[in-house]
């Protein structure tokens, strides 16, 4: 067991898988190639990975397709497979310290939130689809053709899986994602070929073993890591592919929906987000500081939901934006494996440039910094929790995603206004709303245009609960019963009597 970081660093080099998963082999790229991982918080290396190229998703497509309809897979009850989904998650708990511990050190998050949140969800979502294996029931139908007056139909549906699935998921919950992706696919049987964000293979790898150790069929599950340029692309464009589901922003969404043109696979988007969370003076205040801080630091700001827009009714405007300031200021910033960390890194290079640039624009466009506005000097790519008001709703700020610790906060008066703002937006994902008004609470939660709207709450995630997003956030809903329309074809069987 290790007790020092570079021990788990080191443990983390000499163990776990580091090729890719395909056919139900371990194997090296087709041609070689591999990349590197890193501790975000230190800049260590965790691992040299295989690195997946257009030859790698070509065999893995094949597995998955050998799978789908040759395998034992598709000749199994769905009892049977709802059972092995089912293992899936229990393994994910029986392994939680490890996948914990992978977690934290190749995205940088806390170890307490992934063991209180990415490791326990993913389980859950695994238990849920479990149960949804033996459920997909199509419909008996009397159908009325008025060309056939005296025809009798005895009609009913049948539910199917759509096939090979190709999925590419982000680096902000690795573990998760990857859970929220495999679980309807599976229960749905349907075989699929998963990419791993670059910044973040490890967990699911190391999920790749507990697939196969749970008994899910060889090629039933294909893990093929590598970058979005080669291996991502190449299968959103594969012909043999018939559906992709995304997870990430919005530009590579839309590149995706493009390329999946080519065969008109079918697609679903899970994407990027500027969620406004609005604070009514007759709310809890000290409740909605509270939620407004966790909303957006929580998991340094790395979540699509993430409540970035601010909205204060004026009167308690100054009193919010002192609370949580002082909630940012109490944050503790630090390695993820630290037992009294609350925050950690970004997750790579790249996205801490990202995150830099938008407060820097923010200091140009007139946003003042009531906490934070800065990097934290490395090694790692920390960044300070952040609070920023005087902002217009032209700003970058209020307009763009920056995916980190970074909220504006603003003031409103009037309710119809404050709705048109909330609104306007690119994207739909999700809102908070805080206030002890009840209708008050379900009028605003109807007009706001997002795929969730929390109320005195904020960041309740459940495998139960439908999640994607209105406008640009997305197309199709991840989790609940929602999903499972992305991963089965309706096929109509009319027989006449
Ligand atoms: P991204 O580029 O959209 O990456 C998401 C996934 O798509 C990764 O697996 C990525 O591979 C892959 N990808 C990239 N280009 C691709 C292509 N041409 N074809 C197929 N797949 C491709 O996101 P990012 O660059 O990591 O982060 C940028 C911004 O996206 C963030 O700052 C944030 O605003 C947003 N984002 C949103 C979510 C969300 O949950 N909605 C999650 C993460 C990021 P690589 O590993 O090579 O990048
Ligand atoms: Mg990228």
């Amino acid at each position: 067991m290790a007790t020092t970081i570079s021990e788990a660093e080191e443990l983390v080099r000499q163990t776990g898988p580091k090729q890719m998963l395909i056919g139900g082999e371990w194997v090296e790229s087709a041609e070689g190639a591999t990349f590197e991982t890193h501790d975000p918080a230190t800049g260590d290396l965790l691992g040299v990975i295989a690195e997946g190229g257009a030859e790698d998703v070509n065999r893995a497509v094949r597995a998955a397709r050998f799978a789908l309809e040759e395998g034992p897979w598709s000749k199994m009850s769905a009892s049977e497979r709802g059972r092995l989904i089912h293992r899936v998650g229990d393994l994910i708990m029986e392994n939680a310290e490890e996948l914990a511990t992978l977690e934290t050190l190749d995205n940088g998050k806390p170890k307490a939130v992934a063991l209180a949140a990415d490791v326990p969800l993913s389980a859950d979502l695994f238990w849920y689809m479990a149960g949804w294996a033996t459920k997909l029931n199509g419909g008996t139908i009397n159908p009325s053709v008025p060309y056939l007056p005296d025809a009798e139909f005895h009609s009913y549906t049948l539910r199917e899986p759509v096939g090979v699935v190709g999925q590419i998921i982000p680096w902000n919950f690795p573990l998760l994602m990857a859970a929220w992706k495999l679980g309807p696919a599976l229960a749905t049987g349907c075989t699929v070929v998963l990419k791993p964000a670059e910044q973040t293979p490890l967990s699911a790898l190391r999920l790749g073993e507990l697939i196969q150790e749970a008994g899910i069929p060889d090629g039933v599950v294909n893990i093929v890591p590598g970058y979005g340029e080669t291996a991502g692309a190449a299968l959103a464009a594969h012909p043999d592919v018939d559906k992709v589901a995304f997870t990430g922003s919005t530009e590579i969404g839309k590149l995706i929906a493009r390329t999946a043109t080519g065969n008109l696979k079918r697609v679903s988007l899970e994407l990027g987000g500027k969620s406004p969370n609005i604070i009514f003076s007759d709310a809890d205040v000290d409740a909605a500081i509270e939620g407004a801080a966790q909303g957006i630091f929580f998991n340094q700001g790395e979540v699509c939901s993430a409540g970035s827009r601010l909205y204060v009714q004026s009167d308690q405007f100054d009193r919010v934006v002192e609370g949580i300031s002082e909630a940012a200021k109490g944050i503790k910033v630090g390695h993820g494996l630290e037992e009294d960390t609350d925050m950690g890194p970004l997750v790579s290079a790249e996205q801490f440039e990202r995150v830099t640039g938008y407060l820097n624009r923010g200091a140009e466009e007139g946003n003042r910094a009531v906490t934070g506005g800065k990097a934290i000097d490395g090694p790692g790519f920390f960044v300070e929790p952040t609070v920023l008001v005087d902002a217009k709703p032209s700003d970058t700020i209020v307009r763009e995603e920056v995916f980190g610790p970074v909220i504006a906060a603003m003031p409103f008066d009037d309710i119809d206004d404050l709705a048109r703002q909330a609104n306007d937006s690119h994207y739909g994902l999700a809102a908070g709303i805080w206030t002890r008004d009840i209708s008050k609470a379900h009028r605003l939660a109807s007009r706001i245009k997002a795929g969730t709207v929390h109320v005195n709450t904020y960041h309740v995630f459940a495998a139960e609960l439908p999640f994607g997003g209105y406008k640009q956030s997305g197309w199709g809903r991840e989790m609940g019963e929602e999903v499972l329309k992305n991963y089965l074809e309706t096929k109509s069987v009319i027989v006449g009597l």
